[in-house]
C-alpha cells in the first residue's frame, strides 16, 4: 500500500515524503480516506500506531483546499488530554505544514502556564490543539469562537474523561455548531467512551488497530 492511493492531493502527498514517512500504517489507510469523504471516525488506536498522521493529514488537505479569512472563528477544533500531547499534535502539524503551499498556523492551549501570549497568538489559527479547561478560558475570554467548527477531533478520549474533563467536554460540545465532522481516537473503549461516542459520532466508521 501506497500514499497515493488514499485520495490524498499531489501537494500533501510531497509533504509527506519530505516528512521522509515511506508508507503509511494501517490505521491511516483506514482513516485518511474516510475523513477526506467527511466520514466521522472511531479509532480504537494505541499511541505510536500513527494515529496523529491518520487524521491531521487529511484535515490539512481540506484546509488547503478552502480559502481562510483571518478570523477568531477556528475551523478545526483538537481536543487532548494533557499539554505534552497538545504539544506534539502540534509539532507534526507544523512539520507538514511547513511543506505546503499554504501554510497552516496551527497553536497548542494549555493551561499551567499564562494565557496572555497564548491570547494573544490566536487570531487567525486555523487548528487550535486544546485541554479543556484552558479552552473554556480562552473561549469566555473570546480570544477564540467555537461558533464555526468544521472538524472536531478527541485525541486519547478516554484519558481526556480519565483526567475528570467530562463536564468540560460537554461544555465545549455545547458550544459548537450541531453540523460538523467528528473524529474519536481511544485507546479502550471503556463505558463512558462509549456513552460520548454513541452521543456525539454520527454512522462512523469504525477502525481497530
Ligand atoms: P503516533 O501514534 O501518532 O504518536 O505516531 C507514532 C510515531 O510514528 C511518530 O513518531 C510518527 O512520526 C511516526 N509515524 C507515523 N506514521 C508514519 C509513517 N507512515 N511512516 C513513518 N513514520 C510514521
Amino acid at each position: 500500500m501506497d500514499f497515493s492511493s488514499l485520495g490524498l492531493s499531489l501537494s500533501i502527498l510531497d509533504a509527506i515524503k519530505k516528512a521522509k514517512y515511506e508508507s503509511p500504517y494501517p490505521i491511516q489507510i483506514e482513516a485518511i480516506p474516510a475523513i477526506l469523504k467527511g466520514k466521522d471516525i472511531l479509532g480504537i488506536a494505541p499511541t505510536g500506531s500513527g494515529k496523529t498522521a491518520a487524521y491531521v493529514l487529511p484535515i490539512l488537505q481540506q484546509l488547503q483546499q478552502t480559502e481562510y479569512i483571518k478570523t477568531r472563528n477556528i475551523p478545526v477544533l483538537i481536543l487532548v488530554p494533557t499539554r505534552e500531547l497538545a504539544t506534539q499534535v502540534e509539532e507534526v502539524i507544523k512539520v507538514f505544514s511547513n511543506f505546503l503551499p499554504r501554510k497552516i498556523k496551527t497553536m497548542a492551549v494549555f493551561g499551567g502556564v499564562s494565557a496572555n501570549p497564548q491570547m494573544r497568538n490566536l487570531f487567525g489559527t486555523e487548528v487550535v490543539v486544546a485541554t479543556p479547561g484552558r479552552l473554556l478560558d480562552l473561549v469566555d475570554k473570546n480570544s477564540i469562537s467555537l461558533s464555526a467548527v468544521k472538524v472536531l477531533v478527541l485525541d486519547e478520549a478516554d484519558k481526556i474523561l480519565n483526567l475528570g474533563f467530562k463536564e468540560e467536554v460537554d461544555e465545549i460540545l455545547s458550544k459548537l455548531p450541531k453540523k460538523r465532522q467528528n473524529i474519536l481516537f481511544s485507546a479502550t473503549m471503556e463505558e463512558t467512551v462509549e456513552e460520548l461516542i454513541n452521543r456525539i459520532l454520527h454512522n462512523p466508521e469504525k477502525i481497530f488497530v
